[in-house]
């Protein structure tokens, strides 16, 4: 006999939930004062989980003990302090969400299975195509994330558009669009000369006048121009490419829209960040990342598509052993939309907090976050040493070194030397990208713990920290007299 079953009794199960709970409880009760990051010592903590499976049972409060470290030695992704990437949050009633998913195991990617639960996911991704803006009838999956989410939409893209021999087509994107849809193509089997990259503008929107003349001229060497992707928020500074220029020229010329909205797309929630999203609803597809805009764990993406049929012919396939499961009325196959079989139910993790908390919780958190980056710019964009990208377009402030005497390379050098100490502090993490050749450092606000005290300690520390270096650069004051 084991020394654990695995069927605990109701007692033993609700003494490893309790345990868990409170370990969770401390976790999140104790975020704030969370160092941004602790990976120092996280070598060693790694090294102590290389080793065989265990044949007999652990304590769970062993188990908990052996957690907690390996939990700490990381960037404190779900604190306060986190505005490096594209930060999210955590939110605990998906944690509470997942438990029960995880418990019930139901499966969810044929209707037929749990016609309810699969009604209830589609609810959900109705909810998120309302919330974009996009018409009745559009079909959509939740995936791992938006990268799944840019594949996928590129394969029903390229099934909708181009012939089985598809070689010819080409599509088009930006220097600034997310590297997952350039390697989405290479994962569609497209050659490396069929992704062309449209030139940007000052603010590092895509040209819509340089889109349609390399389309046109594409299209009289004999190519096919069959997609082009538009920003709905770069993550490198959150740059919305002009939608309504770019759908023009798509319908003009036959191309399918699909909008990058993995980060940009939740600030649709509010009036503001609607206006600058405009024609979002439009696009042919658009990937969302709840994990990012409603502050979800890492592992919900989402992806809408206008025509459903078009997804569905692209993931067509048959299955004698599935020939029982067919048809339940009011729920879709998810399998038949995806391809993905089985898989977790995610539904659950995206309707429950929105029903749990109401969707004005969420609008609030957004509203703030749009309102916290253009307080750091305000400020930010008065200090001598460093110069803005570009006026927050949505929640990313990004700034570099001003060049002045100083190379570029200096100039970069320093800006990396800032980030580092503005990071060393631990009490933000920030996180740098190449902007045009340059060195440039961001900052993301979209966490819902994130609120002004936060973004003002790091406006704070970039200020003083920036200071100092142009202190140390001009070297000692001379003597006086
Ligand atoms: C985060 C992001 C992605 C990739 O999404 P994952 O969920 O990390 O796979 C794609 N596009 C944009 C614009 C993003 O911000």
């Amino acid at each position: 006999m084991p020394d654990r079953p695995l069927e605990p009794t109701g007692d033993e199960l609700r003494r490893l939930c309790d345990a868990a709970v409170a370990y969770v409880v401390r976790h999140i009760d104790t975020l704030p004062d969370q160092p941004s990051f602790d990976t120092d010592a996280a070598a060693e903590v790694a090294a102590s989980f290389r080793e065989p499976p265990p044949e007999s049972a652990t304590s769970f409060d062993a188990i908990l003990a052996r957690l907690d470290p390996a939990v700490r030695r990381s960037f404190t992704t779900a604190g306060p302090g986190y505005l490096a990437y594209v930060p999210g949050g955590g939110l605990p009633a998906a944690a509470i969400a997942d438990f029960i998913a995880c418990a019930v195991n139901r499966f969810v990617g044929v209707a037929a299975a749990a016609p309810a639960l699969a009604a209830l996911e589609a609810t959900a991704i109705d909810w998120m195509a309302g919330l974009m803006g996009c018409p009745p009838g559009t079909a959509g999956i939740l995936t791992s994330g938006g990268s799944i989410s840019n594949l996928t939409a590129l394969v029903t893209a390229r099934v909708a558009r181009l012939p089985e021999d598809f070689l010819a087509g080409t599509l088009y994107l930006s220097d600034e669009t997310h590297h997952s849809v350039s390697r989405a193509a290479r994962l569609a089997g497209f050659p490396e000369r069929a992704v062309r990259r449209v030139p940007v503008d000052a603010r590092l929107r895509l040209r819509p006048a340089s889109l349609e003349a390399m389309v046109r001229e594409d299209a009289a060497k004999g190519a096919r121009p069959f997609l082009v992707i538009a920003n709905a928020g770069t993550t490198n500074t959150g740059a919305i490419d002009p939608l309504p220029e770019i759908l023009a020229i798509a319908r003009a010329h036959g191309l399918w829209v699909h909008a990058d909205a993995a980060y940009g797309g939740f600030f649709r929630l509010v009036g503001e960040g609607a206006r600058r999203l405009e024609g979002l609803g439009e696009c042919d597809s658009i990937t969302l990342d709840p994990h990012k805009g409603m502050f979800l764990p890492y592992g919900t993406g989402c992806l809408l598509v206008r025509d459903a049929a078009a997804l569905r012919a692209a993931h067509r396939g048959e299955a004698g052993y599935l020939q029982d499961l067919h048809g339940a009325a009011g729920a879709p196959d998810f399998h038949a939309l995806s391809s993905e079989l089985s898989r977790d139910f995610r539904g659950l993790r995206v309707w429950l907090p929105i029903v749990l908390h109401g969707l004005a919780a969420f609008r609030e958190q957004i509203a703030e976050k749009l309102a916290l980056a253009r307080s750091a710019w305000e400020r930010l964009r008065r200090l001598p040493m460093i110069d803005m990208v570009d006026e927050p377009q949505l929640s990313i402030v990004a700034f570099r070194w001003r060049a002045g005497a100083a190379s570029a390379g200096d100039a970069d050098a320093l800006a990396a030397e800032l980030m580092r100490r503005v990071n060393a502090r631990r009490r933000v993490f920030l996180s740098s990208t190449v902007v045009g050749g340059r060195f440039v450092v961001r900052l993301c606000v979209l966490s819902f713990r994130t609120h002004a005290d936060r973004v003002d300690e790091a406006v704070d520390a970039i200020a003083e920290e920036a200071g100092a270096l142009a202190g140390l650069r001009r070297g000692p004051a001379p003597p006086s007299g």
